[in-house]
């Protein structure tokens, strides 16, 4: 039987990406989508087209009932999860400091950061030694704003990603013992249509050329290296914040 690969947010981007990869490297994926149905379905008639495994499944993971439910799903349609991929993320608005509101932090951090958590919940559960399963890889999607602070405005959100990077040292250190090896990726700028939010396209083609290797990176490159923090290749990987930036 297939490992179960669950990718939150994997309707398109960099976790449809990730998505796709699992998929073609054997991983039986569980595609978890918030709004994006038709994306997620797409996704998954092309990975069964190239005779793959997967299955769509809907919730909003930022919260603590989406991921549990989400969890509970996937148990019953493709069995217990071994890879979780926690991805789903937003920008959540240009924001000045001066503009800076609960509803602004609310939505950057429950969707960033609260969703992580409550999915890693679900996950050790399922994966621990402690609870009869039988170990588990988490990869965490940081970014490289969690260190050089991001985009003007931002805030909220480079500091949603350097949670991530705590919540990934500290989880590291909680569940290792339980046959789960934690980690947490750190992508640059990567073309993808998050940065709707912020200048789309032509942001993307006016920062590439600053990047040190010269331009953006693609959702594909980040999904390799996912992959890899995935696998038995990088068994003795564990806490670590991976950058897959550019050199930015
Ligand atoms: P994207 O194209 O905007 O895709 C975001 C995905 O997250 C979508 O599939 C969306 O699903 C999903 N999502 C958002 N909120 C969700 C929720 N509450 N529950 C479930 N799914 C939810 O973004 P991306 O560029 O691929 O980014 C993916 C991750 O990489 C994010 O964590 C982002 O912060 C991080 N990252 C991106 C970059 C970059 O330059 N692109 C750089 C560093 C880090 P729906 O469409 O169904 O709502």
């Amino acid at each position: 039987m297939s490992e179960v690969f669950l990718v939150t947010g994997a309707s398109r981007g960099i976790g449809a990406a990730i998505a796709l990869e699992a998929a073609r490297r054997g991983y039986a994926v569980a595609v978890n989508y918030n709004s994006s149905a038709q994306a997620a379905q797409e996704l998954v008639a092309q990975i069964e087209a190239e005779d793959g495994k997967a299955r769509a499944f809907a919730a909003d993971v930022s919260t603590s009932e989406g991921a549990a439910r989400l969890f509970a799903e996937v148990d019953a349609a493709m069995g217990r999860v071994g890879v979780l991929v926690n991805n789903a993320g937003v920008i959540g608005g240009v924001v000045p400091i001066e503009e800076i509101d609960a509803a602004t932090l609310k939505f950057a951090f429950e969707a960033n950061v609260f969703s992580a958590f409550y999915c890693a919940r679900e996950a050790v559960k399922r994966m621990s030694r402690r609870h009869g399963g039988t170990g588990g890889a988490i990869v965490n999607m940081s970014s490289a704003a969690a260190r050089h602070g991001g985009m003007p405005s931002e805030a909220h959100y480079a500091a949603s990603k350097g949670a991530i990077d705590s919540f990934t040292l500290a989880l590291a250190k909680e569940v290792g013992g339980q046959g789960i090896r934690v980690n947490a990726l750190r992508p640059g700028l990567i073309d993808t249509a998050i940065h709707s939010a912020h200048g789309g396209k032509a942001l993307v083609d006016k920062v590439g050329p600053t990047v040190p290797l010269g331009r953006a990176g693609t959702a594909q490159e980040v999904a390799d290296a996912a992959l890899w923090l995935a696998s038995p290749q990088s068994s003795y990987v564990h806490g670590a914040l991976v950058d897959v930036s550019g050199g930015r």
